[in-house]
């Protein structure tokens, strides 16, 4: 089985195969069309698609777009890509507003009843009647309308004869249920606003925990999947199903959102991020989104083992981020070419190594993979180093370069620094080594040994690159400083570096995905790349210490 064994929604499932209970196995995600999706959602994907996949059953694609404000189809399309993305394909496309019609017949059916009713209190006035834990509500003064004044009045407030507030359908349950959604929650709002699918056809909207049900009863769901926070709307869930008399009867499961270590998920911080610049946009590499993981380099591959990974639970957790960069580690371990880059570059001068002349050396794509096979890198007398791997005076167990010592450069010659040249500020600005010809990488050369590899860029024919290094936006200690959100924002969450990679990656296209020797992996950033001049982000660093 692909899913974890700690899928009790899976096992529920198979009962239900099992017993006969379910023929088909009809799942369902259902996304408000209000921003983007994140990794959140992801889960929530994975788990409705797969689920369905493993019983031959069906998946549909179901937008709730029940509150006209804040829905667009701008963020339709975008979240239809992104779950293609993840690589899932719905069996249908549906949106709530394809069933308002419906809807409204079953409200008026919940009329007839003697079930619902229309109410004049303002949406305040409702909030205080509706009594706490402790205490029972308080019955509304309209509550006892007849059934011909409730139906006059909510073709009424259909027709737009009302304004946004006025009225509500409320349904009649009872105002000292233990549980506080059952206590006459309202059905119906008027909203008198434009529509992205219905236009103003409309100007009353079903509320979620009306339309979501129906929704699902019309489609054939037979298992939907939410999170936790809805188990207590569960009982409205299967009244409004049974009252409704809607002929299937779908049983919602609930499960724990996905939370993770430094990470904020929440559309409404997400959207403060943006809408404050303090990134770029949805798709920003810092971003939870799956356009920002995917700018980033995360892969649909990897998201999909994680989600499988963390399985569904049925209590509330944080999960270490560092499980989900385990997941694109092992993704492109063997898929990934293993190439040379130099971010703070450093300029090494090889003395006794003839001026003019390049040669070429071959270097394996990925050790271990040796499928990927092998390319060839330009040798010469001048390289660029790492900053980082040059030290005038370094400690002990410091085995780069240091003057007088010697280190191997990958995939060429042993090289030792002779000389250091400084700017007048006393920065180094240049190195000046010899290198010796016998200890060529591949030669075979045992005649002695060093302790330090280092990475290099032959100069004349480096490609000048920009590097994008990453760090949480805001990190959990922050967030639970206290201070406003905006103030959390971690200053290091952005390094840009401009340094230099090998002339074979000249020509890399957008998500091309690279191991740099000892730098990590790295995706070619598809937005701000240029013809010769790719841009990198640093999907995630080489090693954790972290092994889930
Ligand atoms: P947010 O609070 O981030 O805006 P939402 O729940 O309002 O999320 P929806 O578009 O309504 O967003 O969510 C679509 C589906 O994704 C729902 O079934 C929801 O339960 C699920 N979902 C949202 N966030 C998570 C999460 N962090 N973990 C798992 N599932 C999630
Ligand atoms: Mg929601
Ligand atoms: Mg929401």
């Amino acid at each position: 089985s692909k899913m974890s064994s700690s899928n009790f929604i899976k096992q529920i499932v198979a009962e239900d195969v099992r017993t006969g209970a379910v023929r088909e196995v009809v799942t369902r995600f259902p996304p408000e069309p209000n921003g983007y999706l994140h990794i959140g959602h992801a889960k929530s994907i994975c788990l409705n698609f797969e689920l369905a996949d493993e019983f031959r059953g069906r998946t549909n694609l179901r937008f709730d777009d029940t509150n006209p404000v804040k829905e667009d189809t701008e963020f339709v399309e975008a979240i239809k890509d992104d779950v293609r993305w993840l690589g899932f394909e719905w069996d249908e496309l549906r949106f709530a507003s394809d069933y308002f019609e419906e809807m409204y017949a079953r409200a008026q059916l919940l009329i007839r009843k003697g079930k619902a009713y229309v109410c004049d209190l303002t949406a305040d006035q409702i909030r205080e009647m509706r009594g706490t834990l402790t205490e029972p509500g308080q019955e509304s003064p309209y509550r006892n309308r007849s059934v011909e004044e409730n139906l006059d009045l909510f073709a009424r407030m259909r027709a737009g004869e009302f304004k946004d507030g006025e009225k509500v359908l409320r349904a009649k349950i009872d105002m000292a249920s233990p549980n506080i959604n059952m206590r006459d929650p309202v059905l119906y709002r008027i909203a008198h606003a434009h529509h992205h699918r219905t236009g103003d056809s409309w100007c009353i909207y079903p509320m979620y925990d009306f339309a979501h049900p129906l929704s699902d009863a019309i489609e054939g769901v037979t298992h939907s999947i939410c999170t936790l926070e809805f188990e207590d709307h569960r009982p409205l869930y299967d009244w409004v199903i049974a009252e409704c008399e809607m002929e299937a009867t779908p049983r919602q499961y609930e499960f724990a959102r996905l939370n993770l270590t430094n990470t904020v998920m929440s559309k409404r911080l997400l959207k403060a991020l943006v809408e404050e610049g303090v990134v770029e946009g949805w798709d920003d590499p810092r971003m939870p989104t799956i356009r920002g993981m995917r700018r980033r380099g995360y892969t649909a591959e990897a998201l999909r083992a994680f989600c499988r990974e963390i399985g569904v639970a049925k209590s509330n957790s944080v999960v270490d981020e560092r499980m989900l960069e385990h997941f694109i580690r092992e993704d492109l371990k063997l898929k990934a070419p293993r190439t040379m880059a130099v971010l703070r570059p450093l300029k090494v001068v090889i003395t006794n190594y003839p001026e003019g002349q390049v040669e070429m050396l071959e270097a394996e794509n990925n050790a271990e993979n040796e499928e990927m096979g092998v390319r060839q890198i330009p040798f010469s007398r001048e390289i660029y180093i790492e900053q980082d791997d040059f030290m005038e005076n370094p400690p002990s167990k410091y085995f780069r370069l240091f003057p007088g010592n010697e280190v191997r450069l990958k995939h060429a010659y042993f090289i030792k620094c002779e000389e250091v040249v400084k700017d007048e500020a006393g920065n180094v600005v240049e190195l000046r080594c010899t290198y010796d010809p016998e200890t060529k990488s591949g030669s075979g050369f045992t005649g002695r040994k060093v302790k330090g590899t280092i990475h290099w860029v032959e100069a004349s024919q480096a490609v000048p690159a920009e590097f994008r290094l990453f760090e949480p936006l805001i990190t959990d200690e922050a967030a639970e400083s206290g201070k406003p959100f905006l103030e959390c924002i971690n200053p290091n969450s952005l390094a840009v570096l401009q340094g230099y990679v090998e002339p074979g990656m000249r020509d890399a296209q957008g998500n091309d995905k690279f191991q740099f020797f000892r730098h990590g992996y790295f995706n070619v950033d598809p937005v701000l790349s240029q013809e010769g001049r790719p841009v990198f982000n640093r999907i995630v660093s080489l090693k954790s210490s972290f092994d889930p």
